[in-house]
């Protein structure tokens, strides 16, 4: 016997593993997903995602006072009676998400406040857009609207928008809004690679969002082609997008580690609604361990090439890694 290649050599102990490692998180990886509501002082847990909460604007800044992580990306869950055909709630100044947004600003300005650009949360029916005569979402007139909104959004003081309708062409629409309404400093996270999942059930209940009929595989991508998803993401960056996503992230990673070699913009995974709460769920069960089973994804994420993950559990993964 002489085998002269040995990898155990390099994994013998704590410090030649150290050394030899290639992916670190860091609490600079994270951006936490926040839902705002109307009101003053609330604080609605979520059956469906233990551990997340509605929550009105100043207790949305009290939570981001002690942020470790540098990032939020905001939803909106305006009240159910605001709902109509064309997501109107979406335009208004006194909205839930400028209100969150100004009232984040002022306790953490060093935040980055991403805000999610869509209307399903402020439909009736619950779909991405306004419905053309045909029942199918109608692009242009969607996108125009998305445009509307995102002026609102940036007026309140966000950093970035990110339009997750998977409208064609929604990336330039909210690019020349912006532009057009001086908001020239203000960028745009693509919601880029956005498939249609069976993972996004808990936050649909969080943020009250099914929609009432069909599904959105007419708009979002199909989970079997590759191909496709990254030409859609391409066109994004084209477009003038600032930064790429993958949505869901860890049934997703090959579309992610393909997408990051072909662009030089930071693309973010976003671990949603789904995913989380199956580890949550594991993990109470006495299944896994809860923190082992959320660093290992987040780090499978950056080892595919993510810049940056979403994760409901940014909050509990930035605790964790500023005391190490
Ligand atoms: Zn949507």
């Amino acid at each position: 016997m002489n085998y002269k290649t040995r990898m155990r050599r390099g994994r013998r102990t704590d410090a030649l593993r150290l050394l030899a490692r290639g992916v670190t998180l860091t609490t600079d990886d994270l951006i936490l997903p926040l839902f705002a509501v109307e009101g003053a002082r609330k604080t609605e847990s979520i059956d469906a995602m233990p551990g997340v909460f509605r929550m009105s604007a100043d207790r949305l800044a009290e939570k981001c006072e002690t942020l470790k992580c540098p990032g939020v990306m905001l939803f909106g869950v305006p009240p159910a009676d605001t709902k109509d055909s064309t997501g109107s709630y979406a335009l208004r100044e006194d909205g839930v998400v400028p209100e969150a947004v100004r009232a984040i600003k002022k306790s953490r300005p060093d935040l980055a406040v991403i805000t999610d650009l869509c209307l399903c949360g402020y439909t009736a029916h619950g779909h991405c857009g306004v419905l053309a005569e045909s029942g199918e979402v109608d692009n242009d007139a969607t996108i125009d609207l998305l445009g509307k909104s995102a002026l609102v959004h940036a007026a309140a003081g966000a950093d970035m928008v990110a339009p997750s309708a998977m409208m064609d062409h929604q990336v330039e629409a909210v690019r020349a809004a912006l532009d057009g309404g001086g908001f020239s400093r203000i960028g745009i996270m693509s919601y880029a690679a956005k498939f249609a999942s069976a993972f996004y059930g808990p936050f649909r209940d969080v943020a009250d969002s099914s929609p009432e009929f069909g599904s959105r595989a007419g708009y979002q991508l199909p989970p079997e082609n590759r191909e496709e998803a990254v030409r859609d993401a391409l066109l994004d960056e084209a477009e003038g997008a600032d930064w790429l996503m993958v949505k869901p992230s860890l049934p997703y990673l090959d579309v992610l580690s393909e997408l990051t070699a072909q662009t030089r913009l930071p693309v973010a995974a976003y671990q949603v609604s789904g995913e989380y709460s199956m580890i949550k769920s594991a993990a109470e069960n006495g299944q896994i361990d809860e923190t082992d089973a959320f660093f290992e994804t987040l780090t499978a994420m950056k080892r595919a090439g993510a810049a940056a993950m979403i994760t409901y559990w940014a909050e509990e993964a930035a605790e964790v890694l500023s005391r190490l």
